[in-house]
């Protein structure tokens, strides 16, 4: 191994230049290949011009352009196409197109001119009128590289939230693979759609190729997924303010609102351009009526002290403060809308997660509570048959591999029957909480005191050999004789029978070990009750795990 990594960079360079010697040096490697492909920027289509009702004449400063090369870059135009031009220069692109634009801005749709110095001819701007209002868009004037560097930038943190929301699906998909709760899934699908609208957001479904059959119809994509993610995005925000915790019976208006925007997505591909605009403002009011609904609902669960609410109030946080800016007509929700649009809905994700795992932690916290008192004896808080038995075979697999004793001791109250009779139930019960005690002051933690049922105990003596564990059960029967003075009852006497089983070899299992045990017990109290037996015959001494 050592000698192969040793060797790893000459293998690597002699499998290099095995595969093409021309190309591959030992101080460079040349990728690619020279093109004689033009980039296919395109022209805009008559029927694209007609759709352009906006105009905008960048201006020239007021001593004419410098003569350096002057980068146009236009964001925020989700529907239709941009037409950049300057002289007999033109480019025409969506955010869709990423083959077709000018390779240096992916963001938006930019273009690179260089005006001759002094001259005054603006460059033009032109884009169809915006599907919602507000969302209008922003040109971008400067040097080429601070303008590139920008459009990177918004680009990094588009892809970003994708690659987050990717990664949350794919770690609540691992979730449900362990959890098995539905709501993983649920999550999964959330994710999911929220990828593909910020994919069509972003103008990501164009990048690096087109992987979306987005095109022309943009605006239907965004249309429609805008409804699947709001049909989603608005139960979920409910629940998490805590509206679910609240009103029980909402559940029914939740699947209103789920099924309805679903089928108003579903219904958007055969909208007309009129309508689209229609629904596209109808679906932002709502989710802005939405957004106040669970803000009230999540203020009013903390108030009533719902600590879970706090994740659904962060996770409309940042809604808000782009709600806000926009009433303030704030410049950098025009100018930044798409980031802060998949800024937010990565943190509501990511809440979301959050919130899951809290759920998953109550599941497990659940489901270990309903294991521990399906384990445990109600009245002595021992461990029950069906987890002692358990116990019993764990040690008896661990005592066969380690090649170690076991003993265990079966204990029967003696004359148990009639402690009931005489002093009733409730002392019955008192005796049976008061030798478990004694019990377990009497033997070592690492050993097990088991309630089988009724007046029996189990005691498991993992490692003890069986002169030992005879001591041991003799001073638990002295702990239950002792149970007289604890419960200071006039005329009660306590007393047990125990019998004493040893693991015997390889071969010996757990109903033989049992039956041992309980037959010493029987012997015990045919023997006259109140003491120890020992049900190990002479002959087993020979046995290497009898001492
Ligand atoms: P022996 O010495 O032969 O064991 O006599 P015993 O009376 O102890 O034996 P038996 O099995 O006849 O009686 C066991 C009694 O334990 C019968 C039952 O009513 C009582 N018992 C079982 N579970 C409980 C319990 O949870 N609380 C109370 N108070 N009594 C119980
Ligand atoms: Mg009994
Ligand atoms: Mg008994």
């Amino acid at each position: 191994m050592l000698a192969w990594l040793l060797l790893w960079p000459g293998v690597w360079q002699a499998s290099a230049a095995a595969l093409d010697p021309a190309r591959v040096g030992h101080d460079v490697l040349l990728l690619g290949a020279a093109t004689a492909e033009r980039t296919p920027q395109r022209a805009c289509s008559a029927e694209v011009l007609a759709h352009h009702q906006q105009l905008l004449a960048v201006p020239a400063p007021a001593d004419g352009w410098s003569g350096e090369p002057q980068a146009v870059d236009v964001f925020g135009v989700l529907s239709g196409e941009v037409r950049i031009s300057y002289g007999d220069r033109e480019i025409c692109g969506s955010m869709h197109d990423a083959r077709t634009r000018d390779s240096r801005f992916r963001a938006g749709i930019g273009m690179v001119v260089v005006p001759p110095a002094g001259g005054r001819e603006p460059i033009m701007v032109a884009w169809a009128t915006p599907l919602k209002p507000r969302w209008i868009p922003t040109v971008e004037l400067g040097g080429p590289s601070p303008v590139q560097q920008n459009d990177t930038a918004r680009l990094l943190v588009r892809a970003a939230c994708i690659a987050v929301a990717i990664a949350l699906a794919l770690s609540a998909l691992f979730g449900y693979v362990t959890a098995k709760d539905r709501s993983f899934l649920v999550f999964v699908a959330v994710c999911l759609v929220f990828v593909l609208w910020q994919a069509v957001l972003g103008g990501l479904s164009g990048y690096p190729e087109p992987w979306l059959p987005v095109d022309d119809r943009a605006s239907w994509w965004l249309v429609a997924l805008t409804a699947f993610t709001e049909a989603l995005l608005l139960p979920i925000l409910w629940r998490l303010n805590g509206g679910d915790r609240l009103w029980p019976g909402s559940r029914g208006a939740q699947q209103g609102v789920l099924w309805g925007l679903i089928v108003v997505g579903l219904c958007v591909p055969w909208m007309g351009l009129a309508a689209l605009g229609w629904w596209a403002a109808a679906l932002e009011t709502l989710y802005l009526a939405g957004c106040a609904v669970c803000l009230g609902v999540g203020l009013w669960a903390l108030l009533r002290r719902d600590r879970y609410a706090l994740a659904g109030l962060s996770a409309l946080a940042p809604w808000w403060v782009m709600i806000i800016a926009d009433a303030l007509h704030a410049q950098w929700v025009v100018a930044y809308r798409i980031e802060a649009l998949q800024l937010s809905a990565t943190w509501f994700l990511m809440m979301s997660a959050y919130a899951l795992n809290l759920r998953l932690g109550r599941l497990r916290q659940q489901r270990d509570e309903m294991r521990q008192l399906a384990d445990t004896d109600a009245l002595t808080g021992l461990p029950n048959r069906r987890a002692g038995l358990r116990l019993l075979a764990e040690y008896l697999q661990r005592a066969r591999q380690e090649q170690q004793p076991l003993a265990i001791g079966f204990l029967d109250i003696d004359l148990f029957k009639d402690i009931n009779d005489q002093f009733g139930h409730d002392v019955g019960d008192q005796v049976l909480v008061a030798v478990a005690r004694g019990l377990r002051g009497a033997v070592r933690n690492r050993d097990d005191v088991i309630r089988m049922g009724g007046e029996e105990f189990l005691v498991l003596l993992p490692g003890t050999n069986r002169l030992t564990a005879l001591a041991r059960l003799e001073s638990v029967r002295q702990q239950v004789v002792a149970v007289r003075q604890a419960l200071a009852i006039p005329g009660l006497n306590v007393s047990a029978s125990i019998g004493l089983a040893v693991l015997r070899g390889p071969s010996d299992d757990l109903p033989a070990l049992l039956r041992r045990a309980d037959h010493a017990m029987y012997c015990a109290k045919r023997a006259g009750r109140n003491q120890v037996y020992d049900a190990e015959q002479p002959a087993a001494a020979s046995d290497p795990l009898m001492v």
